[in-house]
């Protein structure tokens, strides 16, 4: 740390992403990252944009509003897009929560670290001891909510009725709905942003349409959330979608049969990753979410992310008290996934 840096910086703890090693070729199944490449026409419509990067990106992104707009069924003064849908979310946590922020201890790791960030006083709710979410924790709090839905790194995803009670009873508050991974298997609540000037819902193209490193994100939400959001945006840096990642996200849009497809695939290797693992004797929370999250019956969450680590594949392990003896698995591609299963077969072999 330099003697410039603010004071109200000195005590920032940043967020810890995934390792991308690069000692060795790894078969990565910590990110979450699609084991498909983007799909072929969004990468055209990428390269094609190229060739105008002597231009400014368009700070509205019309093309892309408009394209998402329709897709979702919303008007386009109801979207904003973002770099990435971590963006998004600090905006969130910049412009909403005057009077503190409330989510739970286990979920994504960069709420606490926009919450510090933003100066934002905030409080971690425990989950229910089978890591799901007590909705009576959130009815009536006063706080702006945040709640990744499904949860990360649980995967356990919350009903569009549950969420709604959390909207309607905190009328004075923006609750932020975090879709990130609600293509796998959960209910999106983009309509009730049509009844609830509250709601405000993010979701990525980092997940589901392989467009991780092209880094892409939005919010749906009333016409005044966000007119907000873009006052923050216009305030730090309008043009945080570049080029090729808008025209690629159209691309994305316009190609759903390949993304729905591809989210059909991930479900299927999910079910046959859970039923593989059972077979070794981990148990696991109900996924709704293109990873797992499961806990062997004798060996605890370090050993196999080390283990796994010296056989070349990767995978994602929590320090933090309640979760240590879980480990968290992207489902990756068939073929990925079998290796893992075979490394994992040899490491039970070698310790039990
Ligand atoms: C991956 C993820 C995000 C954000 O990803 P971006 O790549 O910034 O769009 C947001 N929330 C959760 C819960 C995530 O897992």
């Amino acid at each position: 740390m330099s003697c410039f840096l603010n004071s109200k910086f000195s005590r920032l703890v940043p967020y810890t992403p995934g390792e991308q090693p690069k000692d060795m070729k790894y078969i990565k199944l910590n990110t979450n990252e699609s084991p498909f490449a983007p799909s072929p026409k969004a990468q055209m419509m990428a390269a094609k944009a190229a060739q105008s990067l002597q231009l400014y990106s368009d700070p509205e992104c019309r093309d892309l509003v408009f394209a998402a707009a329709k897709y979702f069924g919303i008007q386009t003064d109801e979207i904003i897009f973002t770099n990435g849908s971590d963006e998004v979310l600090n905006f969130a946590f910049m412009a909403f929560c005057e009077n503190g922020a409330v989510f739970p201890d286990v979920t994504y790791g960069f709420y606490s670290v926009f919450a510090e960030l933003n100066g934002v006083n905030y409080k971690e709710i425990p989950l229910k001891e089978d890591f799901s979410v007590d909705i009576n924790d959130y009815i009536g709090v006063n706080k702006t909510v945040f709640l990744a839905n499904p949860n990360a790194p649980t995967g356990i995803a919350l009903s569009v009725e549950d969420i709604e009670k959390i909207v309607k009873s905190n009328p004075n508050n923006v609750v932020v709905i975090d879709e990130a991974y609600v293509d796998f298997g959960a209910k999106s609540v983009i309509p009730l942003i049509k009844k609830y000037d509250n709601l405000l819902v993010t979701q990525t193209f980092s997940k589901s349409r392989s467009l991780a490193g092209g880094r892409l994100g939005f919010g749906i939400g009333s016409k005044k959330l966000i007119c907000d959001l873009n006052t923050i945006k216009y305030s730090t840096n309008p043009y945080n979608v570049n080029s090729m990642t808008a025209a690629a996200g159209i691309g994305s849009l316009e190609d759903d049969e390949y993304i729905k497809n591809n989210c059909e695939k991930i479900k299927e290797n999910r079910e046959y990753l859970e039923k593989e693992l059972e077979k070794f004797g981990f148990s696991m929370t109900a996924s709704s979410a293109n990873f797992i999250f499961a806990k062997h019956c004798s060996i605890g969450g370090k050993d196999i992310y080390l283990k796994l680590k010296e056989k070349g594949v990767l995978v994602r392990h929590f320090d933090k008290e309640r979760l240590k003896d879980y480990t968290r698995i992207t489902i990756g591609s068939k073929e990925q996934l079998d290796v893992l299963i075979e490394k994992l077969k040899e490491i039970l072999e070698e310790l039990l």
